[in-house]
């Protein structure tokens, strides 16, 4: 890494133990070939164990409040945290500030009432539980959130949800979804008319209909998207999150911060995939002594990806810095930016790696195959390319003096 990327010399130690652990912990073969093959479910002890080991080193929860049982950490400070633990597919996992549950704590902490944040929150920080947020639907487009049938109907102190969602990740054995739910269907603005509200997974009307499959894989418990149903479910009017009709509002602010969370993660993936692909090139040998490295190809793909990463390091730490000075609003450009330009340089590096590592890439001998399939939906989710490509473009467009929508 170049120095820029580099973390600040306060948090070295605590990096430090951190990739010891990622290392020597997570990144043995046995324990990421268990997760990489078999059913997430078969981890989930060994994982319970690690985790444990993560509380006692106090490396649990970077990104959480000291007060709620986290190190306390700014967006920056935890954005390099991001990185280190991205090169494991269980690392974020391991450490409790895994999607979608950091995003629903950090919503919690800043919008929950005293008593959501001891019935939901606590628990959650403690990882105890896990939790989904349940708001694209599989009827209309995840792209325009405000165009949406999912209704919450105010009944005396009650509402009652009905509606049909799809890709609700790690619903599989969660205890509560953050459902998007239309509250307020004649406010006059489009996105004024949703709310967040808390919907325990037990409740009647709640169907997990399926762990949908992702090009092939149906995954299982947290490694899982589910779709769901809420038939006549009932539940306090208290479980609201924030105030009526703020639903769009409030989801835009967990995903300001929780993009730097996803682009770090993809950095930590880039470096894994950059290392592997370093360490075949120099070891496979096309004839005796011609070293895959030596072809002009590899370099350039080399090269490249190093060029690549760091360029999206800086990006990411940017938008970091904006974030923090400017608040996720003043930072709209620079979040949207990183969205689409990490995705699509992690699903360069990634494709090259795997390509580098000729049939064996394609096994899940190597993680390579396991985040192709997974990390192609980076360039879908939290806003697809296309969208975030056309806001960048027309606020750009705008100080030239074109107004072109949006
Ligand atoms: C792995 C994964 C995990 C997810 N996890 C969650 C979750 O936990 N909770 C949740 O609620 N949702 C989740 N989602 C859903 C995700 O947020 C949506 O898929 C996303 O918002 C896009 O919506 P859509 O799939 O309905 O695509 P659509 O809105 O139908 O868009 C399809 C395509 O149309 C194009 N397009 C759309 N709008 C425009 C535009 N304005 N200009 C040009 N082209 C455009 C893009 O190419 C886009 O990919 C997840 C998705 C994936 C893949």
């Amino acid at each position: 890494m170049t120095s820029s990327t580099e973390a600040p010399t306060a948090q070295t130690t605590l990096l430090e133990t951190i990739r010891r652990f990622v290392d020597t912990e997570l990144l043995h073969h046995h324990v990421e070939r268990r997760f990489l093959t078999r059913p997430f479910r078969e981890s989930r002890a060994h994982l319970d164990g690690l985790r444990a080991k993560a509380r006692a080193l106090g490396i649990w929860a970077p990104f959480l409040p000291v007060e709620h049982g986290g190190l306390g950490l700014s967006l920056i400070e935890y954005a390099h945290v991001s990185a280190v633990l991205g090169r494991s597919p269980i690392g974020h996992y391991v450490l409790n500030c895994q999607a979608p549950d950091a995003g629903n704590m950090e919503l919690l902490l800043q919008h929950g009432t005293p008593e959501q944040q001891a019935r939901w929150l606590a628990p959650l920080a403690r990882g105890e539980i896990r939790s989904c947020f349940s708001m694209t639907e599989p009827d209309l487009p995840g792209s325009n959130p405000v165009w949406m049938n999912t209704t919450a109907v105010a009944d005396g102190n009650d509402y009652v949800i009905d509606g049909h969602k799809w890709f609700t990740s790690s619903a599989d054995g969660a205890a509560f979804a953050i459902v998007m739910a239309v509250t307020n269907p004649e406010a006059p603005m489009p996105h004024e008319r949703a709310s967040l509200i808390i919907v325990p997974l037990g409740t009647p009307g709640f169907t997990l209909e399926r762990n949908i499959q992702i090009m092939g894989d149906e995954g299982d418990d947290y490694a899982s998207h589910g779709e769901v149903r809420y038939s006549g479910v009932r539940v306090p009017r208290a479980n609201r999150i924030g105030a009526e009709g703020a639903g769009f509002r409030l989801a835009q602010e967990r995903l300001g911060p929780g993009r730097i969370h996803h682009c770090m993660r993809w950095i930590g993936i880039c470096e894994r995939a950059f290392h592997l692909m370093c360490e075949r090139a120099a070891s496979r040998q096309l004839a005796p002594g011609t070293l895959l490295g030596s072809k002009q190809t590899v370099q350039n793909w080399i090269a490249e990806s190093r060029a690549e990463i760091d360029a999206a390091t800086l990006l990411v730490l940017d938008a970091a810095r904006k974030i923090e000075a400017h608040g996720t609003q003043g930072a709209r450009e620079a979040i949207s930016t990183i969205k689409f330009y990490v995705a699509n340089v992690l699903q360069q590096v990634l494709d090259r790696a795997l390509q580098v590592h000729g049939a064996l890439g394609m096994t899940d001998d190597t993680p390579l195959a396991y985040w192709y399939r997974h990390e192609r939906g980076a360039r879908i989710y939290d806003g697809p390319d296309e969208v975030h490509k056309a806001m960048v473009a027309r606020r750009i467009l705008k100080r030239y003096g074109a107004d072109v929508g949006g």
